[in-house]
C-alpha cells in the first residue's frame, strides 16, 4: 500500500476510536434505555467508502451480503453491538438520535463539534483513500 495511504488509513483508524470513545459513556446512559433502538430499524449494510478502507487496514470481512436478509443490524448482540468501532460502518459512529445529541450538549457542550468536525476529517481522509462516498447502494436504509 502507498505511504499515504497506510497513514490515512492509520488516522482513520486512531479518529474513528476517538468518536467512538467520547460517545460511549452517552450511548451506555441514553441507548441502553431506548425504546426504539436505531439498530433494530436498519438493514445491515457497509458503504463502499467503508468497505474500501476496511480492505485496506486488513480487517476480517463482515460486509457479506447475506446480513441483507434479516430486519435490523445483523450484528446487533444481547449486550449491544458485537463488532469492534474500527470495523463498523462509519454512519453507525456518525449518526446520533435527537436524545442522544440533547444529552451530549447537556453534558458537555463542546462535545458534539469536536464530533462533527472528526466526522469531517474522516470522510475527507476517506476521500482521499479513493473511496465512492455516500449511499450508492450499500448504505444504511431506515426500516418503516
Ligand atoms: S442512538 Fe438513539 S435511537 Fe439509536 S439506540 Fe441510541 S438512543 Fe436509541
Ligand atoms: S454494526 Fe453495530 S452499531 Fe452498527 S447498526 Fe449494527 S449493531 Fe448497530
Amino acid at each position: 500500500m502507498a505511504e499515504h495511504h497506510l497513514k490515512s488509513v492509520e488516522r482513520i483508524s486512531c479518529l474513528i476510536a476517538e468518536v467512538a470513545a467520547s460517545q460511549r459513556p452517552y450511548v451506555e446512559k441514553c441507548c441502553s434505555v431506548c425504546a426504539a433502538p436505531c439498530c433494530l430499524r436498519v438493514r445491515y449494510v457497509y458503504s463502499s467508502s467503508d468497505i474500501r478502507f476496511l480492505k485496506l487496514a486488513g480487517k476480517k470481512r463482515k460486509w457479506s451480503g447475506s446480513a441483507f436478509l434479516k430486519g435490523g443490524c445483523w450484528f446487533l448482540g444481547p449486550s449491544g453491538c458485537t463488532v469492534e468501532p474500527v470495523s463498523r460502518p462509519l454512519l453507525c459512529h456518525t449518526y446520533l438520535c435527537n436524545e442522544l445529541k440533547e444529552m451530549m450538549h447537556r453534558e458537555d457542550p463542546a462535545l458534539l463539534p469536536e464530533l462533527m468536525s472528526k466526522f469531517t476529517k474522516i470522510s475527507m481522509l476517506q476521500r482521499r483513500l479513493g473511496c465512492v462516498m455516500g449511499n450508492d447502494g450499500y448504505g444504511y436504509q431506515t426500516l418503516p
